[in-house]
């Protein structure tokens, strides 16, 4: 199935309000696209709820900290579009970084409290980069939904905390994280591993299970994570940059499980950085 591809602004706006005015919800994915089974669930998810469906396209150049990440983030329009199409979705937006910010931003999103661990620790100014383009995507789209995954559970909640703070009227609906049969969670990144980088790479997942299994068992927070901690140091390819048992809502460190909360990891396998999270 086609789909129709708009690289402007005043075109993505202009479909999507022509589907507005038919009287369809509009639905939206924001993604930086070489699409996976993981934005299919997104985009399955976004199609069985709303009229009309826009998937974005944008390897946002503001949300990462490091040049040469930015650069070797891999691209992969066509397959794209042609994955899109066959999930149904109505409109991909997929505009040139030009397009995005024709000169450099004055004005941002700033969301405190929930951006400032994990993620937000390690790469300075990614949240704020996230939250600004992901408004801006609101603005151009207005959609009713817009789907977020749970392998990024720290951006969905940045992005909820600032629909509800600035009254975005949009409803932000997660979406449960896909995985390949080891554990590994599905991540554009994943492409970059090299064959014995993607045979380690399980070992996040695993050290993740274990620390919820030793918590749901009555152990103790830090005893869990230090022993996920040495699961993963027995990976000679992986280097742990974070691995904290966090509050589900303000993603701050917790000793001790009072409420919902998130086990998060990040790690490097070689120059690849990979994160993941589950519920506890
Ligand atoms: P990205 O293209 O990596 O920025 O991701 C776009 C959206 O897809 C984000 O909301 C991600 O959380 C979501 N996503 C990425 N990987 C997965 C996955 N394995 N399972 C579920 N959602 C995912």
């Amino acid at each position: 199935m086609s789909v129709e591809l708009a690289t402007t602004i005043v075109g993505a706006r202009r479909s999507a309000a022509e589907a507005r005015r038919a009287g369809r919800t509009i639905g939206l994915v924001p993604t930086m696209g070489a699409l996976h089974a993981g934005h299919g669930a997104l985009i399955e998810r976004a199609r069985a709820e709303c009229g009309y469906v826009a998937v974005s396209i944008f390897v946002n150049p503001t949300q990462f900290d490091r040049k040469d990440d930015y650069e070797r983030y891999p691209r992969a329009l066509d397959a794209d579009l042609q994955f899109c199409g066959e999930r149904g979705t109505d409109a991909v937006f997929a505009p040139e970084a030009a397009e995005m910010y024709p000169a450099a931003p004055k004005a941002f999103v700033e969301v405190a409290g929930v951006s400032e661990n994990l993620c937000g620790r390690h790469r300075p100014g990614h949240f704020r980069g996230v939250a600004t383009v992901v408004a801006k995507l609101f603005n151009i789209v207005q959609p009713n939904a817009a789907y977020f995954g749970e392998k990024d559970a720290q951006q969905a909640a940045v992005i909820e905390r600032m629909a509800r703070d600035l009254d975005f009227p949009v409803e932000i609906r997660r979406v449960a994280t896909v995985r390949e049969s080891d554990g590994l969670a599905l991540s554009s990144r994943n492409r970059r591993l090299s064959v014995e980088e993607r045979r380690a790479a399980p070992v996040l997942y695993r050290a993740l299970a274990a620390a919820r299994e030793a918590i749901r068992g009555g152990g103790g927070v830090e005893e869990a994570r230090r022993a996920a901690l040495r699961m993963i140091g027995e990976e000679p390819l992986a280097r742990v940059e974070y691995f904290e048992v966090v509050d589900a809502g303000e993603m701050t460190p917790v000793e001790e499980i009072k409420g919902p909360a998130r086990v998060a990891v990040a790690a490097w396998l070689g120059g690849t950085r990979l994160i993941d999270n589950i519920a506890l």
